[in-house]
């Protein structure tokens, strides 16, 4: 049958880590105790967030709203009250020079980069084959597969910085960046997922500069980041410019299923989206933006990042690090300093099976994770150290991740003794 499936088709269709990611996680949800989920990229259930949109949704159904809502389609831009609510923000909040035409609404930020990565990337009108540039690697799973045409990923290694004993850092290897002609745009997520690094202000800005000079877009994605959810443990401003794309979602601040992901950019970009969102969807959901537009509109979600969501992730992972540190004492075993996002990510030099293998045998035990080598889209070269890192979440209930913490120690211990 596949045979018949169109090329197009076929650069989806297949074994992705994407679709390994969703399979466990919808494998989960169908029988959420046979699990210790630390794969999946599902935010915390937070009991104070979650109320908040119960009770808007509930006033919702009782003013009315709700059938406005779900009765009419938004516009191809998006939800009207929310793009002006963002824009406002922004600029009250950070001085960013936008209104309401620099603002666009998605089917949740996966569907943005298909559509920016798809815009920026591939045959160009000038004629010049264009791809786009990750300047680190490891990068988010969910990048790898989103270009249609086949290599119009590309990236590079970085530079890792031992840090301690126990941690380690990647860093932006700028004596490898190069932006040529073929750059179509330039992408990081800040905080990165699958590391938790957040890059420096220092490489942020030399990117801005580079790619400001070079008149290639940059783009940033902040599904983690600020201004919203701001998941980072260190208080990071936000970065804008005539060609950042600044990309958020409402995914990590609690509303993951209701798929609704915002780009910042300039007009053009955003007159661009607002054609391949009709063509793709006619227009985005607009429970999400409804249910978040006043807290937008007010500036309160910015008190609820600091009071409610960056303390909450913050004593987490400082739990899930010491669960770490005890259980693979004695393991050749670091980890990345944890600046942001909901993930640890593990390094076993030296692990004598690949983070593949490690991932079968701990699904097996009835534990998730996803092996280091799906997060490095677009790097040609085979580094082993891909197949020695596993990224884990610790997002979800607290006696999950310890256990599941233990199990990993219990596996990997083994397969060094096994060697
Ligand atoms: N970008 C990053 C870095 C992510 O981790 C995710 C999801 O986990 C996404 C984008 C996509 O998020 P969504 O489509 O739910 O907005």
């Amino acid at each position: 049958m596949q045979e018949k499936f169109s090329r197009f088709a076929h650069r989806f269709v297949g074994q992705t880590g994407t679709r390994l990611l969703m399979d466990d996680l919808g494998d989960v949800l169908s029988q959420p105790e046979a699990f210790d989920n630390l794969g999946g990229g599902n935010p915390a259930a937070i009991p104070e967030i979650q109320a908040l949109f119960r009770t808007a949704l509930e006033t919702a159904l009782k003013d009315g709203s709700f059938d406005r809502l779900s009765g009419a389609y938004d516009g191809p831009q998006g939800h009207r009250p929310l793009l002006e609510a963002v824009a406002l923000l922004m600029r009250s909040r950070y001085g960013w020079p936008v209104g309401p035409e620099n603002v666009a609404m998605t089917a949740g930020s996966q569907s943005s980069f298909l559509m920016l990565f798809n815009l920026l990337a591939g045959l160009c009108a000038d004629g010049i084959r264009r791809h786009i540039l990750l300047p680190l690697t490891p990068e988010y799973i969910g990048y790898a597969d989103l270009a249609v045409e086949p290599g119009a990923i590309r990236s590079f290694r970085p530079r890792i910085e031992e840090l301690g004993e126990r941690e380690f850092k990647y860093r932006v290897d700028f004596e490898r960046f190069r932006l040529t002609p073929e750059v179509g745009a330039v992408c990081v997520s800040r905080p990165t997922n699958p590391t938790g690094n957040v890059l420096s202000a220092a490489e942020m800005s030399t990117l801005a500069r580079i790619t400001a000079d070079a008149g290639v877009p940059f783009i940033i994605d902040n599904a983690y980041g600020v201004p919203f959810p701001g998941i980072v443990f260190d208080d990071v401003e936000p970065l804008f410019g005539e060609n950042v794309i600044y990309c958020l979602s409402l995914s990590k601040l609690g509303l993951p299923g209701l798929r609704t992901g915002i780009v910042i950019a300039r007009a053009e970009i955003i007159e661009a989206l607002t054609s391949m969102n009709a063509i793709f969807t006619l227009a985005s959901g607009s429970l999400g933006a409804s249910l978040v537009c006043p807290l937008i509109a007010s500036g309160r979600v910015l008190d609820l990042v600091q009071s409610v969501l960056r303390p909450y992730y913050e004593a987490r992972v400082r739990k899930a690090i010491g669960w770490c540190d005890t259980y693979f004492d004695g393991l050749n075993y670091r980890r990345h300093r944890s600046e942001g996002a909901i993930f640890l990510w593990l390094w076993f030099p030296g692990l004598p099976i690949d983070a593949q293998e490690l991932y079968r045998r701990l699904k097996e035990r009835r534990v998730l994770v996803i092996p280091g080598h799906y997060f490095f889209p677009g790097l040609e070269d085979d580094w082993s150290h891909r197949h020695e890192c596993i990224r884990i979440s610790y997002a979800q209930s607290p006696e999950q991740v310890e256990r599941g913490i233990r199990t990993i120690a219990e596996e990997v211990r083994r397969a060094f003794a096994a060697a």
